[in-house]
């Protein structure tokens, strides 16, 4: 091991290229990111593909891509699938059968005689000194393994009794993820492992193959399971926990990750608002939480709310234009963005609040008030004329109300409908201007 290498912390995320990227697999890049960060240490990205049957295409670079868009950058990158062809995780499953920690086995992988059945956790080819074949772990018997789980902040054991002779090497050469693991984190140098409370159990098969290849255990430390609001943990049935579906919702990635942040790590004052560096700068692992976190959804909201009044509104807009696959112009939304901006809670609502500046709405005429013909033409001869800006528009319009002895709210609410087709809008009179003035007078004809 280098030198310079070995005084620096190195962390790694290492997905499964199996799926969307879901939130929890989020927050584990981010921390290994933030922890390696912090001190100047190195961020390793790793697939973790030696499971090909389970590979979804296009899953990797979707993951590539979805760490790139959160500013995830990582110093060194690796592919499993590919390192299989140097013979480094053959080479590790030999040696432990030279050493007598692991045994040859011919039983049909689809046979569940053994790891998956829960029951039966010795292998019966592991006294008959086999020569071919898939190679497991030779799981002692009654003996304790343990480390200290530096998230959970416990030493956490385990009687080997309970573990099963588990694949490391498949028989047609591919390591399995315990094989594969514990050989790369110990390769790459990697110093603190942050993964999924949901590993734990491989723990100790880990554990004991770190001992038997002579190989010094990195930091390893479990998060916490994110919960759903509504009880059990956060999952993929119960709704969009992905990245990219998320991203979709309109969700900015600068909000999702400061929401992430957040979700089992605390700062130490209650401060709630940070970018991405200033994560990095502050991050201390001391800060990690013990209890289970709840994915919120109106919390996230209100991030999401918070980062979208920061963009200016070129940012916003743009972000706006490329959400909705530019289906609207971008010097369109430009003009409508400073009236929505302090509304909308994520992209997708720039759609549901400024529609109707885009495509005509169908108006519910049952929801008009009864004297809304008299409101309507009303309005109609008081803007047909005036010099079309904001001042002039207000002026006209309370004049009428005025001479006419309207009731404001009911004559705006009517004018609002006969525009825009709903009652919750961005202000009025400000989009009536941007609308123009041939447009809302057709508008408000339409429905005389
Ligand atoms: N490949 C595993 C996953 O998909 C990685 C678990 C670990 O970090 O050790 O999450």
């Amino acid at each position: 091991m280098s030198e310079k290498r070995k005084s620096k912390i190195r962390t790694r995320f290492a997905p499964s290229p199996t799926g969307d990227l879901h939130i929890g697999s989020l927050r584990t890049a981010l921390y290994s990111y933030a922890l390696a960060k912090h001190s100047g240490g190195d961020f390793i990205l790793r697939i973790e593909d030696t499971d090909q049957k389970r590979e979804i295409k296009g899953s990797k670079e979707k993951i590539l891509e979805l760490l790139e868009t959160f500013g995830l950058k990582w110093d060194e990158y690796y592919v499993q699938s590919e390192r299989v062809k140097t013979g480094i995780y053959q080479d590790a499953a030999l040696s432990l059968v030279k050493k007598g920690y692991a045994f040859y086995c011919q039983c049909s992988p689809r046979n569940p005689k053994t790891e998956s059945s829960g029951k039966v956790l010795r292998d019966p080819c592991r006294d008959l000194n086999l020569k071919t074949g898939a190679i497991k772990l030779k799981v002692p018997e009654n003996k304790i393994v343990s480390f200290n789980d530096f998230v959970l902040n416990k030493k956490i054991s385990w009687n080997t009794s309970s573990v099963a002779d588990t694949t490391l090497l498949k028989s047609d050469g591919f390591p399995t993820y315990h094989l594969a693991v514990v050989v790369d984190d110990y390769l790459m140098e990697v110093s603190h492992v942050l993964r999924g409370h949901d590993w734990l159990p491989s723990t100790p098969i880990h554990l004991l193959v770190y001992e038997y290849l002579g190989y010094k255990m990195p930091a390893i430390g479990h998060l916490t399971d994110i919960l759903d609001p509504e009880g059990g943990k956060l999952s993929k049935r119960k709704g969009s926990v992905s990245c990219e579906a998320l991203l979709n919702d309109g969700y900015l990635p600068e909000a999702l990750l400061n929401f992430v942040m957040l979700l089992g790590w605390a700062p130490k004052d209650n401060r709630e608002l940070f970018t991405l560096s200033d994560f990095v700068s502050v991050f201390d692992p001391d800060g990690f939480q013990k209890n289970n976190p709840i994915f919120n959804r109106d919390k996230l909201d209100w991030f999401n709310g918070e980062y979208i009044r920061q963009l200016s509104d070129k940012d916003l807009a743009s972000r706006i234009v490329k959400l909705f696959r530019d289906e609207y112009a971008l010097s369109d939304v430009l003009k409508v963005v400073p009236l929505v901006k302090e509304r909308i809670k994520t992209l997708r609502e720039f759609e549901t609040l400024a529609g109707f500046f885009f495509e005509r709405p169908g108006v519910d005429v049952s929801l008009l008030g009864g004297n809304y013909k008299e409101h309507l033409s009303t309005c109609l001869e008081a803007i047909k004329s005036i010099p079309w800006n904001l001042d002039s528009l207000n002026e006209a319009l309370m004049n009428k109300i005025k001479e006419k002895g309207f009731k404001t709210g009911d004559f705006f609410m009517d004018l609002r409908l006969a525009i825009t087709g709903k009652r919750i809008t961005p202000p009025i009179n400000e989009s009536i201007i941007i609308l123009g003035r041939d447009e809302t007078l057709e508008r408000i004809s339409a429905l005389l």
